[in-house]
């Protein structure tokens, strides 16, 4: 099973022309009000790509949470870990440009107040098969607890440092797949990514060279770069699609991703799959609402 550790939020979404300049007012084409939080979205990615998947986290005692809540369990989620806090869930404002690009305004709600203590189940949860997946979007001392008891279980790790913080060094031989975006890789490693092949090898081998077993940079429509603790390489191509949003690509990817690993498939047929299925996402507007089936990835795979 695929425990994901992490934020669930409700998303208001506008749809602008163009990002609006500081001290600029623009107007929406169109919103939306959808479930979201990475931790949420990479569960249902995860979920629909055919993994059994555990939603571990804090939800508030409002409205959106119930709708979160409903919306997890009707993807098949398990949602009995999820604590609930007083006061609101997370939440998310997010403009979407023409192109497809997003920004995002987070506030943390009761993503902010989950605890250690909120975790104590989570052994309770470890199968010798587990993974277990973390994002930024929680106090960093929930994930750390989580890496130390999942590394102390002989559980496996995956981190998405994703916003990116400093991870402190003596983490990272704890943790086995590390995903990170351009931006993510260009903070935790300090060596810009953006457009240079030799910067994207240099960031995963500093990470490898850390202790990370495994590591994923993903590099938007340029596919993605995998490299492992012997420094081999693989470099996915990213599917040519229509770009309407590209909100919660990484989480579809990584999400998908961990699902063909869990399935026992070789790296090289995960990493196809994560992008079959990115590209889908990114291809339709949404987020959680985006992301594809197995069948709807398998299909698209084969045309
Ligand atoms: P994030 O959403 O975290 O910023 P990326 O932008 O790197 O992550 O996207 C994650 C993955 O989604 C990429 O590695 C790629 O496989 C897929 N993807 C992203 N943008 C596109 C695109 N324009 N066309 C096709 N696939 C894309």
């Amino acid at each position: 099973n695929i425990i994901t550790v992490g934020s669930m939020n409700m998303d208001f979404v506008y749809y602008v022309r163009s990002h609006p300049l500081p001290g600029e007012t623009v107007h929406s084409v169109r919103t939306e009000t959808k479930s979201g939080g990475k931790g949420a979205n990479q569960a249902v990615a995860a979920k629909l790509s055919g993994a059994n998947v555990t939603m571990v986290g804090a939800l508030g005692k409002d409205p959106y949470s119930e709708d979160v809540l409903a919306g997890l369990r009707g993807y098949g989620v398990d949602t009995s870990s999820i604590v609930l806090k007083k006061g609101t869930i997370g939440t998310a404002f997010i403009t979407v440009d023409e192109s497809g690009q997003n920004s995002i305004v987070l506030n943390g709600g009761a993503n902010a107040l989950l605890t250690v203590q909120d975790l104590e189940c989570l052994p309770s949860l470890f199968e010798p098969s587990s993974v277990v997946l973390l994002q930024n979007e929680i106090p960093w001392d929930c994930t750390q607890y989580v890496i130390e008891t999942a590394y102390r279980r002989g559980v496996s790790v995956c981190l998405n440092p994703a916003p990116a913080l400093t991870i402190p060094p003596h983490l990272l031989p704890l943790i086995d797949i590390m995903v990170l975006n351009e931006t993510e890789a260009a903070w935790v490693t300090g060596v810009k990514v953006e457009h240079d092949e030799s910067a994207v090898r240099q960031a995963a081998s500093s990470l490898i060279r850390s202790g990370v077993k495994e590591v994923i940079l993903t590099l938007g429509a340029k596919g993605s770069f995998y490299m492992n603790e012997r420094e081999e390489v693989i470099h996915t191509p990213a599917f040519k699609v229509n770009v309407e949003d590209t909100t919660a690509a990484g989480d579809t990817f990584i999400g998908s991703f961990l699902a063909a690993r869990q399935k026992g498939l070789r790296t090289e047929s995960c990493l196809r799959w994560a992008s079959a299925a990115s590209a889908i996402a990114v291809s339709r507007a949404g987020a959680q609402s985006s992301i594809p089936d197995a069948e709807e990835v398998a299909a698209f795979l084969k045309s």
